[in-house]
């Protein structure tokens, strides 16, 4: 450590929110150029190389083949696939000195697709997994959390080609167990949860999420059976509609001052016209519905209207998820004059959707269903109808499942009651099927010699990140803990005060760790004094801290485990041992 290039400080940065990032710094892993952009200082980039080596050895095990793009990409084949417009102010788009558009890759389907096109032709190549470990430009709109959310970051990418489904299959679970390996190994805490809505197939796409509060993803969980998926993949369960049941006529009411739900719900039990006795309105009994614009991502803009029980909220993430990459915005007091028949705080479903005057689309919570009986605006200023049903009096134009979930909410899969967590996307797991073979025209002949498109999947490691996700689930008050197999040393080993004893028996102990295949930091600085030190390996976080002091005299050493805190005091010649039986 004396002439490791490396600054320790005692404060917090002023700019991070979060342990990773807090400590990162504070550490010297790492140091801050721009927003979401950071340098890696040596002992950060070990880490960061650690990380890569496990993943690296557990996708050559999986019989996927390394190759290296270059981030700098010309805009031609992201112009084919679309993504050069649906990228939107994520791409980091630039012009070359002839004016050529030019990008920094966000992730390489494109790229991947186009190399295996030019190489292959016949079903006989397949199947074949190629990945990378690449750095990936998004400029992102919340670079935040340090490098847990960066604009350039290291991933690990990959993408299986296949002839058929089956084969897509067989690849994608090869990947699965590829992660699970590498989650495993990496030290963390983490589900894999369910990544689009069960209407397009369960297993499709998967997320590897790192538990932890500082999570920007909220994952649920059954209580009762194994479902458990990213909130903006959750399906709601549909109500059986008792058949049998009559329905009430629709009739209007004027209901003063009910633009809000609250209001209405307590306008209608309190009313002597549309109070009910046995059985008071809840929120539940309303259908509310929110106006939107949605920006299509060549620009042009639509409107939306979404009813949801009024109980429930529209939940801006999981909407987000449904109409990507398009964008929206709730209808503001200039986009509703354009739409003079939605009365804001009022509006009935009987004037939306395809089939109405005003043809404006229409689409309800799973919820909703036909012969479901709502109170709803009247499309009147202080007016409300009772008696709305689904599919008799209105019809929507079909469902869209992004009301929110809370803990409790029936689990679809068994109906058990839901929980819900936080935590990090560290990895992604996802059937493409042939969208991008179809665009980029990838194709082979095969067993009968006619050409068929190629099936693909992509698969994704947050490998920078998965550095600050170590970090965030292994800390403590006083600093980082790593695991042994991501730590830039196994070994701190401190040498204390001024005797040349001290320092010679601490070089020896380095010299015969290093034989024996630790690796070791050493802290051999001269004129620093032990509490310095001290406070340094705990923030530094080497899983076992070797301390040669004062003690050394008596003919002992100290050994600690920095995970669980505990101490031994040995003999020199038997510090190796200990070390080692904490490291195992
Ligand atoms: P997120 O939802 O967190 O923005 P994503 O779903 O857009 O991520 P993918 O395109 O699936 O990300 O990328 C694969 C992996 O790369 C992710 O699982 C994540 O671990 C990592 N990753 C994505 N964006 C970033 C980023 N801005 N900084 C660091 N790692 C990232
Ligand atoms: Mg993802």
């Amino acid at each position: 450590m004396s002439n490791l290039f490396l600054r320790t400080l005692r404060e917090d940065p002023a700019d991070a929110e979060v342990p990773s990032h807090k400590l990162l710094v504070r550490a010297g892993y790492v140091r801050r150029v721009a927003p979401g952009i950071f340098t890696w200082l040596p002992l950060g980039y070990q880490v960061l190389r650690n990380v890569e080596r496990i993943v690296r050895e557990e996708m050559d095990r999986s019989g996927a083949q390394e190759v290296h793009f270059p981030a700098l990409l010309p805009r031609e084949a992201y112009e084919a696939t679309g993504r050069w417009e649906e990228y939107g102010d994520n791409l980091f788009r630039l012009k070359d000195r002839k004016e050529s558009d030019y990008l920094l890759g966000p992730t390489h389907e494109e790229m991947f697709t186009l190399l295996v096109k030019g190489e292959y032709s016949s079903y006989k190549d397949l199947p074949v997994s190629l990945y990378q470990i690449q750095t990936k430009y998004r400029d992102e709109a919340r670079p935040r959390a340090g490098i847990l959310r960066g604009r350039e970051f290291v991933m690990k990418d990959s993408y299986s080609f296949d002839i058929d489904q089956a084969g897509l299959e067989a690849s994608y679970l090869a990947h699965r167990d590829a992660y699970i390996a590498i989650f495993d190994r990496l030290g963390l805490d983490y589900v894999i949860v369910s990544a689009t809505s069960g209407a397009m197939g369960g297993s499709a796409s998967e997320e590897f999420l790192a538990t932890g509060e500082n999570g920007e993803d909220t994952f649920v969980r059954c209580a009762n059976c194994d479902y458990a998926a990213n909130i903006e993949a959750v399906t709601v369960s549909v109500p059986v509609v008792d058949e049998g049941e009559a329905l009430p006529e629709p009739a209007i009411h004027p209901t003063p001052d009910t633009t809000t739900i609250e209001s209405l719900v307590e306008f209608s039990n309190s009313d002597s016209a549309t109070k009910r006795e046995s059985d008071p309105w809840t929120a539940a009994d309303t259908l509310k519905n929110v106006a939107l614009i949605v920006t299509n991502p060549d620009g042009t803009e639509e409107p939306l209207v979404i009813g949801v029980p009024g109980n429930r909220d529209v939940d801006e993430r999981r909407l987000e998820a449904v109409l990507a990459p398009a964008e929206m915005r709730t209808m503001t007091d200039d986009d509703l004059t354009k739409y003079p028949a939605l009365v804001a705080g009022y509006i009935g479903p009987q004037i939306l959707g395809e089939e109405s005057i005003t043809k404006i689309k229409y689409l309800v919570d799973p919820r909703v269903v036909d012969g479901t009986v709502w109170i709803s605006g009247a499309n009147h200023e202080n007016h409300h109808t009772y008696g709305r049903v689904a599919g008799r009096d209105f019809t929507p134009d079909g469902t869209i499942d992004v009301a929110d979930v809370r803990e409790g909410d029936p689990c679809p899969d068994c109906g058990g009651a839901l929980t819900l967590a936080r935590g990090i996307e560290i990895g992604h797991i996802f059937q493409l099927g042939t969208k991008y073979a179809e665009a980029l025209d990838l194709q082979v002949l095969d067993q009968n010699g006619k050409q068929t498109v190629v099936t693909m999947g992509s698969y994704g490691v947050g490998v920078s990140r998965a550095v600050a996700a170590i970090a965030e689930q292994s800390h403590d008050d006083i600093g980082l803990i790593w695991p042994p197999e991501v730590a830039p040393a196994q070994v701190h080993l401190v040498a204390t005060g001024k005797d040349d004893a001290v320092f010679e028996a601490a070089q020896a102990l380095a010299d015969e760790f290093d034989i024996a295949g630790l690796t070791v930091l050493y802290d051999d600085r001269p004129k620093v004094s032990p509490g310095v030190k001290f406070k340094d390996a705990e923030l530094l976080g080497m899983p076992v801290i070797v301390v040669v002091g004062r003690k050394l005299e008596e003919g002992l050493v100290e050994v600690r485990d920095r995970r669980t805190d505990e101490r031994k005091e040995v003999a020199p010649s038997e510090a190796l041992a200990a070390v080692q039986s904490f490291l195992d």
